[in-house]
């Protein structure tokens, strides 16, 4: 069973891998975007992890509410808001049970990552962070195995953005010229994925 301190587990595992990652992540932003995803990633995972650090335990969907509305309150652009909805999505879907399953989290991480489409109105292949997230989430089933196959479908489904054409987003104003790069919110996506492995597997 997995509880609060499990969910807490995982955004320190983000905030940790993003920490480390942040210039690549910038340097992926810089040839197709703006240049700010690294910073805008860690400047919302060191708020998550204040904002927990602040907070009693509680439930697990308690802690990845309050780590949505973190990223939507402190982060500006486009990924603050998708990142916000995901993690509170996922957090709503779990309700308030003190302990829920693998099978119930992979349920609500799927709910979740419909959620960021919605919002975005993005789908697989147009180049966004759903390239990662959507293999992602069809690999999680209730065993912990699962979830280390999820990092590894986000990981390949970012090296997939390479040859893609953005559709949406701030890179789908280069046009062709966003063909050849990996897209920056993909590769933190599978940042994500990974922590989560992390956390499953600790
Ligand atoms: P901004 O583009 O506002 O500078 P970021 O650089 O932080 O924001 O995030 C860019 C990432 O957000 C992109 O690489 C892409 O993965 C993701 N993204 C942008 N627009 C969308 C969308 N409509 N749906 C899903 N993901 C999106
Ligand atoms: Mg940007």
């Amino acid at each position: 069973m997995l509880d609060a301190d499990f969910c807490r587990r995982w955004m320190q595992a983000a905030a940790g891998l993003i920490d480390q990652e942040v210039d690549r992540l910038t340097e992926l932003d810089s040839a197709i975007g703006d240049a700010d995803h690294g910073a805008n990633m860690q400047r919302g995972f060191t708020a998550v992890t204040e904002a927990l650090a602040q907070q009693e335990a509680g439930s697990p969907g308690e802690v990845l509410v309050l780590a949505g509305r973190e990223l939507i309150s402190k982060v500006g652009g486009a990924s603050g808001p998708l990142y916000g909805t995901l993690l509170r999505r996922t957090g709503k879907e779990l309700g308030d049970a003190p302990e829920v399953t693998l099978a119930q989290l992979s349920a609500a991480l799927r709910a979740g990552v419909a959620a960021v489409a919605q919002l975005g109105g993005a789908r697989a292949g147009d180049k966004t962070m759903l390239d990662a997230l959507e293999p992602a989430v069809a690999a999680l089933d209730d065993t912990a195995a699962s979830f280390d196959a999820a990092r590894a479908a986000a990981e390949q489904g970012t090296l997939e953005t390479v040859p893609m054409q953005a559709r949406k987003g701030r890179a789908s104003y280069l046009g062709e010229r966003s063909i050849g790069h990996e897209d920056p919110g993909a590769a933190s996506s599978a940042l994500l994925m990974a922590a989560l492995a992390q956390a499953v597997a600790s």
